[in-house]
This record gives structure tokens, sequence and C-alpha cells, in this order.
């Protein structure tokens, strides 16, 4: 089965294993709603245990030829695979929009982003260097070489359905590994895209699976606890990667944890406050403010508050907010949940003394919409400062040193991303390394480049994406001693 609904993109709505489109074993099948509208726009294939072991025996059977394919005929396929979506870059974006909610211009940018995935690790799927060093004995040579690390089981959230889906297969077929992509259930038709782009520049047959299901826990369990499997890379909440970690620690399974975040972005006094405040709202608002690396928490430095807070605020209030299709700046929340969840968070800061600059609302049903906000005065011990926001909601907070400043930011178990805005270099370049999070944007708002290795510390994750790193974590490094 396939869907028509953006003109000009076929996209199949079955399970793609072994290189065929196939129903659930079970017939079962699931819903995929558009955020804009609240209703239903497609339904795909519900992948059950018996599909997952079944993407098991395809990613298996493919996994040695794949192996032994030329790196040059590789990075062929994934050359391929990006001039494909690039082509269709407006498709694709449109139908990131009907099921994920973001703006078109959000959208777009993603697509970009997500191909590029496929052009870099296209690049260095012919760059997989080992090593020889010789024995401090001076005896003999160490000998490291690099080779797959057999089957991963690739999972992805909703936010990003193209460009997390595309950080970990770029890689992962540069290494010369099979894999099996489980999308998050609110968007899977961005998925199956990918996968039929892929099938499309030739990947080989069970190269690529992709199993949308909505039985999570139990498709990826039954994965997992297949030998042949060996590496497991996740996108999402660090709750959900907890429960990963301890499943994938019953088979000792290699395991790459992209996780959540609660991002510190820090105006020191020096700072241009314009620049501040642009970088503020592309960290804050990319995405609608649903990336793990959105801006959580604004520290700003007393002497340059009121400024900031007030052409913040102006910015902030001047976003359109509406269906994504119909050029908004701002498009509606992924679900109803998610709009009560950040209800509740606005709701606890400002009993517990916030000032609502700007928004502070939900927005027009019936889709699922909430007005861009700005906090202020958030007192420390607000939810909100502890919680991952996901939502269009900035909250402001005063500090008086760098010191006091950097304290703050750290004092979350969270540690993707930071943002530090001063015009002395030497100033930022310090507070960056004091600063507890995998990442830093200095005067800039976004961090994201698939040439930057992309992750977090403390229990945002373990492991890094894109890069020459991303391609590390699907190889296994062999040490072979030689005597010559
Ligand atoms: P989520 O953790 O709810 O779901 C992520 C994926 O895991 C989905 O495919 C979901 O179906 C699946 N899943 C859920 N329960 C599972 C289980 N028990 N076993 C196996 N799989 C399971 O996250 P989400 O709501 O889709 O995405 C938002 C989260 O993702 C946020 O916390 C965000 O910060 C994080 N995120 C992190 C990064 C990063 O690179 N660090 C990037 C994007 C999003």
């Amino acid at each position: 089965m396939s869907t028509e609904l953006v003109a000009g993109l076929t996209v199949p709505t079955d399970l793609l294993r072994g290189g065929a489109w196939v129903g659930a074993q079970d017939g079962g099948r699931f819903d995929v709603i558009d955020p804009a509208t609240a209703e239903t726009i497609a339904d795909v294939a519900n992948g059950t245990v018996a599909d997952a072991l079944a993407s098991v025996e395809a990613a298996a059977e493919a996994a040695a030829g794949w192996a032994a394919t030329a790196p040059r005929e590789r990075a062929r396929i994934l050359l391929r695979a990006f001039d494909l979506m690039t082509e269709r870059e407006e498709q694709v974006a449109e139908l990131i929009v009907r099921e994920n909610g973001k703006s078109f211009t959000d959208a777009l940018g993603e697509v970009r982003y997500a191909a590029e995935f496929f052009r870099w690790y296209a690049e260095e799927a012919v760059r997989v260097s080992g090593e020889i060093r010789t024995a401090p004995s001076g005896a003999n040579r160490i000998m490291v070489v690099r080779q797959p690390i057999g089957i991963a089981l690739l999972i992805t959230p909703w936010n990003f359905p193209a460009a997390m889906a595309t950080r970990k297969i770029g890689p992962a077929l540069a290494a010369g590994c099979t894999v099996i992509l489980k999308p998050a259930s609110e968007t899977p038709l961005t998925a199956l895209a990918v996968g039929a782009i892929l099938a499309e520049a030739g990947v080989p047959d069970g190269v690529v699976n992709v199993l949308p299901s909505r039985r999570s826990g139990a498709v990826a369990a039954a994965i997992l606890a297949d030998p042949r499997v060996r590496k497991l890379s996740f996108t999402g909440s660090t709750e959900v990667g907890r429960t990963l970690l301890k499943t994938a620690a019953d088979h000792v399974i290699s395991s790459s944890m992209e996780l959540g975040g609660n991002a510190p972005l820090l105006v020191l006094e020096d700072a241009d406050v314009d620049v501040a405040v642009a970088g503020a709202m592309v960290a804050k608002m990319r995405n609608g403010g649903e990336a793990c690396t959105a801006a959580n928490r604004i520290y700003v430095h007393r002497a340059v508050l009121a400024e900031f807070t007030e052409k913040f605020g102006a910015a902030m209030a001047a976003l359109s907010v509406g269906p994504g299709m119909d050029g908004a700046a701002v498009g509606p929340l992924v679900n109803a949940a998610a709009v009560d969840k950040v209800d509740e968070l606005v709701s606890d800061a400002v009993q517990r003394g916030a000032r609502v600059v700007v928004g502070g609302a939900r927005g027009e049903g019936p889709g699922y919409y909430y007005a861009p906000t700005v906090l202020a005065d958030v007192p420390v011990g607000a939810q909100i400062t502890d919680e991952e926001i996901f939502g269009p909601v900035a909250p402001v907070i005063t500090f008086d040193t760098d010191e006091e400043a950097i304290r703050l930011a750290n004092a979350t178990e969270y540690g993707l991303v930071a943002y530090v805005f001063s015009k002395d270099l030497a100033r930022a370049l310090r507070v960056s390394e004091a600063l507890e999070s995998g990442m830093v944007g200095i005067n800039r708002g976004v961090v994201s480049d698939p040439a930057a290795p992309f992750g977090g510390v403390k229990q945002s994750g373990i492991g890094r994406e894109g890069g020459h790193e991303g391609l590390l974590e699907y190889t296994e490094s062999k040490y072979i001693a030689v005597d010559w």
C-alpha cells in the first residue's frame, strides 16, 4: 500500500523488509495524525514481534554481501540517495509538515540537513582507516583494523523524522552494517519515504529495513535478543534510553544514546544583545521548540536583562502561529499531550512567581497549538528549569557573575548542549570549558552540522553522531598482533 498525501511523492505505507514492501503479519495498521488539524491522514502497517524477527533475518542475509561491497560502491549509493533526497526536498519537507506539524521552513531545513548525512558519509565511506603501531618493546607490530560492527537496530524520535534516521543510516551503511530502522509512531511516513529513496538509490535488498510499530518495547526487545544484532543506536528521551540500555545490557550490545537535553543559554554582561536575541530565537524556536538542542533555560546577566527581555519578547510576540503549510513561522506541537505538558510547566512557573512577558496560553484548536511564550523572573526550583519543555516557551533567569551562571547551567542531570553569548572570545571559551555539555555554541544558536560530533554528556547520552566519530560507532577495532 502507499499514500499520495503529498503531490508528486508516492510514500509506501507497509514495512520495508528484504527489499520488499510487506504488510504486518497480523494485518494490523495504525493511524498517522496531522497535528495541524488533529485529523487522520494515513495509516501504516503496525509491525509485530514476528515482523521484527523477520527483519533481523533479512538484515542477516544481506550482512556479508554489504560488508564485502567495495567502499567506493557504498559511497556511490549514498551519494545517489543524497541526490534523490535533494531533488525531492520540497515534497519530503511537506510530508514532514503533515505528520510532524513543524513549519515548512523548518522542514525544508531538516531535509537539507538530513540529506547531508548521506553526502558526508558517502565521503567518509572510503576513508575508514586502521593503524599500525610498533609495540613499546620494539619486538613486534600492533595492527588495528576497523570492521563493521554488525546488524544495527536504529530507533528514532518524531521531532526530526528525516534527519535522525539519516544521521544513523548514513554512517551505518558507510561502515558496512545492515540496519533495521524503527521510527517513532507519530512520524512513520518520513522514515518510509527515506527507505524508498534508499531502495531507489540502489541499496541492496535487506541492507535497510524499516519497521514502523506501535509495539516499540516488544519489537526492540525481540530484536536485541537475537545474537546476530550487535548495535543499538537510539535517539529519544532519557527515560526510554535508560530502559533500552537495560535491555541492551542483557545481551551486552554496543549502545549509542542521543537523549534528552535541558540546554542553558548564557548571555554574559558584555554580550552584543542583538546577537544574543537572534541566537536565542534560533536556539529556542527552531522546530517550534521541539528540539533536544532547544534553549530550555535562558540565563541573562542583570546588566543586560531589561534590554534582552524587551527585544526577545518583541521577537517572540512577532512570530506567526498556524499550520506549517500555510507559511506560519511556528506550527502546532506534535500532539495534545505535548500541549498539556507545556501548559502544566508554564502554570507551575507562574504559580511560583514567574511573570508572563508574552504568550502563556494554548492556541485555538482543533490543532495542537501553544503561543510563543517568554517568562521572566523564573525562580530557581520551578519545574520548567528541570524538565525538557519541548515547546515554544522560554524562561528567563537573572545572574550576577560568570561563576553563578556556570553553576546554574550545570545544575541538571542533562548535558547535551549549551550556548554562550559574549563579545570577549577568551571569556566565552573559558565559560565553555566549564560547562558540562557535549557541545557549546558561542555567539550562535545552532550547533548541528553533519561534519561535527553531535552528542551529550551526563544523562544526555553516550557516543557521538556525525563527523568521523559517528562512523566509528558502527565499527569494531580488531587488534592483530603481528610478527614479521
Ligand atoms: P521517546 O523516547 O518517547 O521515543 C523515541 C523512540 O523510542 C520512538 O521511536 C518510540 O517509539 C521508541 N520507544 C518508546 N518506548 C520504547 C521502548 N520501551 N522500547 C523501545 N523503543 C521505544 O522520544 P520522542 O518523544 O519520540 O522524542 C523526543 C525526545 O527525543 C526528547 O527527549 C528529545 O530531547 C530527544 N531527542 C534527542 C536528540 C539527541 O540527539 N540527543 C535528538 C532528537 C530528540
